[in-house]
């Protein structure tokens, strides 16, 4: 059982209600229209998986259950589990973006008037990737200035490094390493105090100056990498996922994907599980025969 008020504690000012089981507004999408796309999709699985990796990668029609749920931004959305035994309130989903899993509950939900994203520290570092880049075009991009482009622009080809880090907030994001040597233990590389001193004084005048520059949720994050002696990587970073993750508020039982009373040799999805079986049964049956056999030439012997 998963302690939902815990995943709550992770969207600040959001529901702390545990989901609840009743039925929506609504239906649910017709069942063979549903049935066919998964069908279509499991046999486009099975052209590109090896048979043996089957039973592990291509979903059994059969044991898939409809839901249908409410996230709190209060749209209604249909999921797909494996069995109906788990709800899925009580389940990862996946952020489908980047495919980097969400704290137990939640669903992304797309709002064009979703608060602004929010800075979160880093929490936990993760796995690395190494990119490689190509050298810049000497012409700098339409929307960059000259001068800062000569300063910028990489001559040569390069590769970096990037860190996938899970956020306080429980989101899986990913963070750019100062170079390819730098591991988390390191720690962050700071600025020459004198420096930051500068920049501190470069920053204030552009603000002053215009501002609109920036809002004052960067402007605030500024000042703290400032005071925290302007550190790469940053120790906290905007996180869009929580300005579009939904927590599920409410769910529905549909039912079962293959009706249960359609016969199983009739379903179109491959029941591995059977498969197997009947290869055992043959199996048995032919030690059964060797047996028979043996006991048959142990008499001839005699
Ligand atoms: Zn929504
Ligand atoms: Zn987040």
């Amino acid at each position: 059982m998963v302690d939902s008020s815990k995943n709550n504690r992770l969207l600040p000012g959001r529901s702390t209600t545990a989901p609840v089981l009743r039925r929506l507004p609504g239906k649910a999408r017709p069942r063979d229209e549903v049935l066919r796309e998964c069908e279509a999709e499991t046999a486009e699985m099975r052209t590109r998986i090896p048979r043996a990796l089957w039973v592990f990668l291509v979903p059994d029609l059969t044991r898939v259950f409809r839901w249908r749920v409410e996230l709190d931004c209060g749209c209604i959305t249909e999921v797909m589990t494996r069995g109906d035994s788990v709800p899925p309130h009580e389940l990862e989903w996946v952020e489908p973006v980047h495919g980097w899993g969400l704290p137990v509950g939640q669903m992304m939900c797309w709002h064009e008037d979703s608060p602004p994203s929010p800075y979160q520290g880093i929490a936990e570092w993760g796995e690395r990737r190494d990119v490689r880049f190509p050298s810049g075009p000497v012409e700098p991009p339409e929307d960059v200035d000259a001068q800062l482009w000569s300063v910028i622009r990489h001559d040569e080809p390069h590769t970096s490094a990037f860190w996938t880090v899970t956020l306080t907030c429980g989101h899986v994001s990913e963070t750019i390493a100062p170079d390819i040597d730098w591991v988390p233990a390191s720690g962050p590389r700071r600025t020459a105090p004198e420096r930051v001193q500068q920049m501190s004084a470069e920053f204030e005048r552009a603000w002053l100056a215009d501002p609109e520059l920036q809002p004052e949720r960067d402007r605030e994050h500024t000042r703290r990498m400032l005071s925290a002696g302007w550190p790469s990587p940053q120790p906290e970073q905007l996180c869009d996922t929580c300005a579009q993750a939904r927590l599920i508020t409410t769910y529905e039982r549909t039912g079962w994907l293959v009706s249960p009373r359609r016969k199983p040799e009739k379903s179109l999805s491959v029941a591995p599980a059977a498969s197997q079986s009947a290869v055992e049964r043959q199996l048995q049956k032919a030690e059964a025969a060797a047996e028979r056999l043996r006991v048959e030439l142990d008499q001839f012997d005699n």
